[in-house]
């Protein structure tokens, strides 16, 4: 039986005994996981007063087998919930010629504000996409499926972006003069590319009419140097990562390196750590954060 820990043991440990107990918790024997459940929970607690936080760092901290705390930024159950995930997309995709499948993103909104990304947010973007896809669906020879998920990068007040960047996030509410950070919310989906009855359509031609600042959709092949199932594996891996670090690619021109080589340098200050984990908590985690269409 696992001892449940309470806020007042976090408040007075030392470091030592709190590594000690980040240790104990099952699952999580590799240094690399042990490191970012402490991280997580640390970067909650620092403020005791702030409840909402605590209250979710405990949830983490006391994850167990059998009571698991489903949280993204637990290193167990996000490991478990990728598993599934990619299960998912391979029995979905698995026996999809690769020529037919892209690896989508979109870029959707930048906040300043990272309580203003929550499931009220996520819900109105799906809707969009649904009643978007449907519109486009009338014209398909074939369901156009899809699966993925939305996810929140953060953004540091500091970090250098390419002009690029700059341009195409201005255009969804960033300001390189704002000296705070900012969170850009974005979606990642493989879709399944339709035949459509008129050659005059495509799907990634309609997308860029409704999305339509530069950049603003991404449609990425497939890599060939893997098989088909490891790919899809990894990609549905990608997509649930909830990583707090900034990553290398965003600064990039070249949004294709997102998924097969991203590079994380710095991890997130704690006050960034922390929004985007109780973001994240606003959007209903993996359930809120998770999307399919026909799959
Ligand atoms: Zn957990
Ligand atoms: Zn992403």
């Amino acid at each position: 039986m696992t001892k449940k820990f309470t806020i007042a043991e976090i408040q007075n440990q030392s470091a030592f005994e709190q590594k000690y107990r980040y240790t104990e918790k099952i699952g999580d024997y590799a240094e690399g996981k042990i490191r970012q459940r402490k991280y997580v929970v640390e970067n909650l607690c620092t403020d005791f007063s702030d409840k909402k936080a605590t209250t979710l760092a405990l949830r983490i901290l006391n994850c167990t087998g059998r009571h698991p705390c489903n949280n993204p930024f637990c290193p167990k159950c996000r490991h478990a919930q990728q598993e599934l995930f990619a299960q998912s997309m391979i029995e979905n995709f698995g026996n999809v010629d690769a020529d037919k499948l892209r690896f989508l993103t979109i870029l959707h909104e930048v906040h300043y504000n990272s309580a203003d990304i929550n499931l009220t947010l996520i819900k109105k973007l799906k809707k969009k996409l649904d009643n978007d896809l449907d519109k486009l669906q009338l014209f398909a020879d074939e369901n156009i499926r899809l699966l993925g998920a939305y996810e929140i990068h953060a953004i540091a007040a500091d970090e250098k972006l390419s002009d690029r960047k700059v341009n195409t996030l201005s255009a969804l509410g960033y300001d390189k003069d704002k000296k705070s950070p900012s969170f850009l919310l974005h979606f990642h989906a493989v879709i399944c590319m339709p035949k459509f009855k008129n050659e005059k359509y495509d799907i990634e031609g309609e997308l860029r009419k409704i999305y339509q600042n530069s950049y603003q959709v991404d449609f990425t092949k497939l890599r060939d140097d893997k098989s088909h199932t490891d790919n899809l594996h990894d990609i549905a891996t990608y997509m649930l990562k909830f990583r707090l670090q900034h990553s290398v690619s965003v600064a990039s021109d070249d949004n294709s390196k997102q998924f097969t080589r991203t590079q994380y340098s710095t991890l997130y200050s704690p006050i960034i750590a922390k929004s985007v984990v109780m973001a994240v908590e606003s959007c209903n985690g993996f359930q809120g954060l998770k999307t399919r269409r026909y799959t």
